[in-house]
C-alpha cells in the first residue's frame, strides 16, 4: 500500500456537501463524475496527497443509498492505492481477506478498484485503487 489515496465519505445532497468541504478545506473540488455502474455521483478534493471523495446516491438500490438508510452520512470506505491491483488482490486473498468483487472494476478518477468486505477489516469497507495507466 502507498498511500491513503481517498476516503470516501457518503452525502445525501452532493451540491450542499460539496459547498461545505469547499469551505471546510478552503480549496475547490477538482472533478466531478458520475458512475453509473455504482449508481453513485463523486466529488473528488485534493488534500495534500490525499484526496476526500464525496458520494452521492442516483438510485435507491446504489450501495450508497443502503449505507444512508442504515448509517446516515458518514465515512464510507478508505482506499489504499497501490502499484498493482491484481498482485495486491491476489496476496490479500491469499491471506483470508473477503473480496467483493473478483476482477477490478473501473471506479472514478480514472482507477482501478477493488473492495473488501467490511468483516474482513474491523468494520471499515477498504477501496484498493491503482491509477489506469495508458
Ligand atoms: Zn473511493
Amino acid at each position: 500500500m502507498n498511500k491513503i489515496e481517498h476516503i470516501g465519505i457518503a452525502v445525501s445532497d452532493i451540491t450542499k456537501a460539496t459547498e461545505l468541504y469547499e469551505q471546510l478545506l478552503n480549496v475547490e473540488s477538482y472533478k466531478s463524475e458520475a458512475v453509473e455502474s455504482e449508481g453513485v455521483n463523486t466529488v473528488f478534493f485534493k488534500v495534500g496527497e490525499s484526496k476526500i471523495e464525496l458520494l452521492e446516491a442516483t438510485r435507491e438500490d446504489s450501495p450508497i443509498a443502503k449505507y444512508i438508510e442504515k448509517r446516515g452520512e458518514g465515512i464510507h470506505h478508505i482506499a489504499y492505492d497501490v502499484t498493482d491491483i491484481r498482485v495486491e488482490m491476489e496476496r490479500l486473498k491469499n491471506a483470508g481477506f473477503r473480496l467483493l468483487n473478483e476482477e477490478p472494476k473501473r471506479g472514478a478518477d480514472n482507477k482501478l478498484v477493488c473492495f473488501l468486505h467490511p468483516k474482513s477489516a474491523n468494520g471499515v469497507l477498504v477501496e484498493l485503487c491503482q491509477e489506469i495507466r495508458e
